[in-house]
């Protein structure tokens, strides 16, 4: 990330998640010199703090037809995009001795009319694929759901910007907007890195924010666009209790969906009106519930280990212009919404893109391109449908296996840094050299480093030293690092400490405080403050 002075661009997209980046690669697939800027780094909002389903839309083809359809189509259309981001799981619908068992048919019902692929298999048949299911399910049905690892999706959208001329300013936030003439023409930046300011010249900007949109249409002068914080939790549990997502069949709900994905399994998630997007507390009855709704699919699922919880914000969007909102957040369709300023409040120069799903992020980004060229009054066509980014491997979709596959062909020639995840030095000085950062944070996210069950008690140090010898921090900066590390797993580590993640967690704690002392090592300060969107537990 060099410095910026002043900034110029055609087109400027704020957020860097799922939406933001899908945007900057379609913008920059039809042409446009393009700017992405987030606050922190990519998908370290709600993209990287999500479910982790690529959803086959069955979830929705009851209570929400429109979002259902688009997920259908866009499930298939990701798995060719970016396949070696998806795990292809597949899915079951299961109704549970809690659930109703006509549901089943309507929800066939729903999946004809949606064209989903579903199939009512045997409960035996279930029962074999998924030995761990409650034996008392009475009804199963297939789909063609997936796991998606978000991180490395939305890395190859944006590297694929890239290698078209974007250019990505990660850890630039916005902290104002530019106006002349009734029209938004650029923002100010601030690194939060350094803390200096910068201008960006904008013709156009695009506000995919998600749940902080509000806040930043806010610095146009522009009041009321009904984006509602909807906060979910999480807990993932230290194996791959199922193979296969597992949903209950039955209307949405909390704690319906059983994710595996990598070498663990989530349990999620809960939908609560959240008043600020950065204060998202998740509270002990959120875990029991959690881990309650989990014994219902898999008996026992309370003695397993728990991993981490952590939380999300939902930016869904119900604006005040088209009706009253509604009670419950579970009723604002999970679709998307262009909100054009022009039309709505008389600001040109600035479309927001709110709602939508993390599957549904190539038609949400065609979408709101579509709608910037039709302001512009230029003719460009979509060319995500055809064209796939970068980094996209050999075509094949993620397999459990490949970690593993790959780290027996160097196995006597390379250290492995991180035991849990699978990470051999090599790829780890690589991936530090490449993504030119000083966050082992960043690092986490790029390569799931201390993801595992250690949490990074037996890696992060590893990786500190690394990162030191690779002279991209001196010795303060690489224990402010290592430091910044710990307090970031903690603080999702901690609400569920028990059994043997609590015997973990002393292990871990005698390393750091007691052999290496970490909070009382020389420090630097941190080199960023890392957004307010970690669960504080309440
Ligand atoms: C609990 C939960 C579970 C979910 N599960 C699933 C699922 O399984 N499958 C699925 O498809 N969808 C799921 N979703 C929905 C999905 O995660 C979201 O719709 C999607 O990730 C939103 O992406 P986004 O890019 O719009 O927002 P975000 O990923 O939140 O991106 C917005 C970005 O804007 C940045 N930003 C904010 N303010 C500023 C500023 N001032 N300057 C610069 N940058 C700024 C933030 O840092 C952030 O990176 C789930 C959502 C939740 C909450």
């Amino acid at each position: 990330m060099a410095p910026v002075a002043g900034l110029r661009t055609e087109v400027l997209v704020i957020g860097g998640g799922a939406t933001g980046a899908g945007v900057a690669w379609d913008a920059a697939l039809r042409g446009f010199d393009v700017v992405l800027v987030d606050r922190a780094d990519l998908s370290q909002g709600t993209s990287g703090r999500f479910h982790g389903l690529l959803h086959s839309g069955g979830r929705y083809v009851v209570k929400d037809p429109v979002a259902a359809e688009e997920c259908v189509a866009e499930n298939a259309m990701l798995r060719k995009l970016v396949p070696d981001s998806i795990e292809d799981t597949g899915g079951l619908f299961v109704t549970t001795p809690d659930d109703d068992p006509a549901y089943g048919d309507r929800f066939l019902e729903g999946c004809r009319a949606a064209s989903l692929p579903a199939e009512e298999i045997p409960v035996a048949e279930a029962l074999r694929m998924e030995p761990r299911l409650n034996p008392g399910i009475r009804r199963a049905f297939t789909v063609p759901d997936a796991a998606i690892d978000a991180w490395k999706a939305v890395w190859s959208f944006a590297d694929g910007a890239a290698a078209h001329g974007a250019r990505i300013l990660t850890y630039h936030k916005v902290v104002g907007l530019h106006r002349s003439n009734g029209a938004v023409t650029g923002a100010r930046l601030r690194n939060e890195r350094t803390g200096e300011e910068l201008d960006i010249e904008a013709g156009f900007t695009i506000n995919a924010s998600g749940a902080w949109a509000a806040q930043i249409v806010r610095m146009a002068g522009i009041e009321g666009i009904g984006v509602i914080p909807g906060k979910g939790i999480m807990i993932a549990m230290n194996h791959r209790l199922v193979n296969t997502v597992i949903n209950r069949c039955t209307m949405p709900a909390d704690g319906d969906i059983l994710v595996p994905i990598r070498t663990v399994s989530v349990i999620g998630t809960t939908d609560i009106r959240s008043a600020d997007p950065d204060e998202i507390p998740v509270t002990q009855d959120e875990i029991d519930q959690m881990l309650d709704d989990g014994e219902r699919l898999v008996p026992g699922f309370r003695q397993q280990r728990a991993l981490r919880v952590w939380a999300g914000v939902r930016p869904l969007f119900q604006d005040e212009r088209s009706g009253p909102a509604a009670a419950d957040t579970r009723d604002v369709s999970r679709t998307h919404a262009v909100v054009d300023h022009r039309e709505r409040d008389g600001v040109d120069g600035l479309l927001t893109m709110s709602g939508g799903k993390w599957t549904t992020l190539r038609l949400m980004a065609q979408d709101i391109v579509d709608a910037m060229c039709r302001q512009l009054g230029t003719d460009r066509p979509c060319r995500t449908t055809e064209v796939r980014p970068p980094g996209s491997g050999d075509g094949q979709h993620y397999h459990l296996g490949n970690r593993l596959r790959a780290r027996e062909a160097t196995l006597r020639d390379e250290q492995l840094i991180c035991e849990c995840e699978l990470i051999g030095r090599g790829r780890l000085e690589e991936t530090m050299r490449r993504r030119g950062t000083t966050d082992l944070d960043d690092i986490r996210r790029s390569l799931r480093l201390g993801m595992g069950p250690c949490q990074g008690g037996f890696c992060i140090y590893r990786a500190t030293g690394i990162l030191h010898g690779l002279e991209r921090l001196d010795g303060e900066q690489a224990s402010a690092s290592l430091l910044g590390f710990l307090q970031e797993r903690w603080k999702g580590v901690w609400p569920i400490l028990y059994g043997d993640q609590l015997r973990q967690a002393r292990l871990d704690d005698w390393i750091f405080q007691g052999l290496l002392d970490v909070e009382h090592l020389p420090q630097a300060k941190p080199p960023v403050e890392a957004p307010g969107q970690e669960p504080v537990p309440a």
